[in-house]
């Protein structure tokens, strides 16, 4: 690659800076860290957890209302743990206990200004909202960075991303486009809806911009790689596809293989953080041990053996302001049995991630609805309604499932509709439907995109 001062510049003034002002420390610094971290054998790992932990929940009980109950009710006494089993007979934080507790979450003493608000995308149908400090921040940050380090993707590599929503230029939203081009090098291509225009119109972009990195929600990235391949269009200076924030289904990962020549890098996290991170060995995904303590459990809360599914939980070590002790994930994943990854990473892996799934919904007119152009309309509507679901029953015909909270106002539905229509377009008919609860699939997990139609690929 040839020397740019320009890139030099980037690497080593503006991206540190605005680290600093982003992060209030120092990502590189965390990134070392954490590469360190991922060398150590499984037994060092595991000692350092269980100090990690017991120091967490030590912490959540002196200081966090709604934890200090929880381990009362359990029987659990953190100061005498000593063991990752005993943290079994604390129940999992589900995304029911946010909404009902989240104040309660929040460690006493701590400046509410100086915690970031989020919330997850609800890619299993019910967005929930999550609090980070800044330090969970900061290593959130270089657990992602050093990741994209396995692909080749550097913070200084040009890139696009396909996914996410318009914003609507403003002076903050400029400021942020600005940052995220010339410091990030990253053009963003939102993808409300994908038609075979609007791909068009994505791949003169990309062809303009030149990016070495291709990164996206799964199904925007697989309805890209389907249209090179029927033009025949290649992109000679892509180095790395990844995806994430939706499952990646096999026939997703063979088409962007055609399409680009190489296998893509899958990530899978949630609440804006990642929690596991396909390495170049393409042999499952490394679970990020590294920064907090990740856990694959049956219905009872007890660890299942590698081969079978489990539920995803989640304990932050960094996160003073509003800990995760054993947040579900609602996702299911298969661990790996323990051998050395042929890369040189340590960490454990996980097979794959179910219960993402949803199907790809398509309009007469040609249009695609992921669940990500769907979980974007109803996140704003995350205390207002606790469960949805689109159903294309016909065609031409979708019923939009929506379990509603209290708080769910005629104004409310008024403007799911108008925001739905905005990417689905007027041929198809379109009702909302308040129900009192969606109907999960055989193996427990909630769907946002149901088609009855035929399973389009
Ligand atoms: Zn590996």
């Amino acid at each position: 690659m040839p020397f740019s001062i320009a890139d030099a510049v980037r690497r080593h003034v503006l991206l540190p800076a605005t680290d600093r002002w982003r992060f209030w420390g120092d990502v590189d610094a965390r990134i070392a860290t954490l590469e360190e971290r991922d060398r150590w054998e499984p037994e060092r790992l595991r000692r350092w957890q269980l100090e990690q932990l017991r120091h967490v929940l030590e912490y959540c009980s002196a200081r966090v209302p709604f934890y200090r109950r929880r381990f009362a009710a359990a029987g659990f006494d953190p100061s005498r743990f000593d063991d990752v089993r005993q943290l079994e007979s604390v129940p999992p934080l589900t995304k029911k206990d946010i909404r009902e507790h989240g104040e309660d979450l929040f460690a006493t003493g701590v400046a509410r200004w100086t915690v970031k608000a989020g919330r997850t995308g609800g890619s299993t149908g019910v967005p929930t909202p999550f609090h980070q400090s800044h330090e969970e921040q900061a290593w959130v940050e270089a657990e992602t960075r050093r990741c994209r380090r396995w692909e080749g993707f550097l913070p200084t590599s040009r890139a696009v991303a396909l996914g996410g929503r318009n914003y609507r230029p403003t002076w903050k939203t400029r400021l942020v486009r600005a940052y995220v081009r010339h410091v990030r090098r990253l053009v963003p291509l939102p993808s409300p809806f994908l038609t075979d225009e609007k791909l068009d119109e994505y791949i003169a972009a990309i062809d303009d911009w030149r990016p070495e990195v291709v990164y996206g929600y799964p199904s925007a990235v697989y309805l890209l790689s389907r249209r090179m391949t029927d033009r025949g269009h290649r992109f000679p200076f892509v180095r790395v596809v990844e995806t994430g924030s939706e499952k990646l289904f096999d026939h997703q990962r063979a088409a962007m293989r055609e399409a680009f020549g190489f296998e893509p890098y899958d990530g899978y996290g949630g609440g804006d953080s990642p929690v596991a991170w396909e390495c170049p060995a393409h042999r499952g995904l490394h679970v990020l041990q590294t920064s907090r303590y990740i856990e694959f459990v049956d219905d009872a809360g007890r660890a299942v053996a590698p081969g079978e599914k489990g539920r995803v939980l989640v304990t932050t070590f960094h996160n003073d302001a509003w800990p995760y002790v054993r947040y579900d994930m609602d996702d299911l994943a298969e661990p790996m049995p323990d051998e050395a990854c042929t890369c040189g990473c340590r960490l454990p892996r996980i097979r794959c991630v179910h219960g993402r799934a949803g199907d790809i919904l398509r309009t007469p007119d040609g249009r695609s609805i992921t669940p990500a152009n769907v979980t974007l309309v109803f996140g704003p509507l995350h205390d207002r309604v606790w469960a949805y679901q689109l159903v294309q029953e016909t065609p031409e015909r979708i019923v939009a499932l929506v379990v509603p909270g209290p708080l769910f106002a005629d104004a409310d539905e008024r403007r799911l509709v108008s925001d739905l229509r905005s990417f689905m377009g007027d041929v198809v008919g379109l009702e909302v439907r308040r129900v009192a609860d969606i109907e999960k699939t055989p193996a427990g997990k909630h769907l946002i995109l149901v088609s009855r139609v035929r399973p389009v690929a």
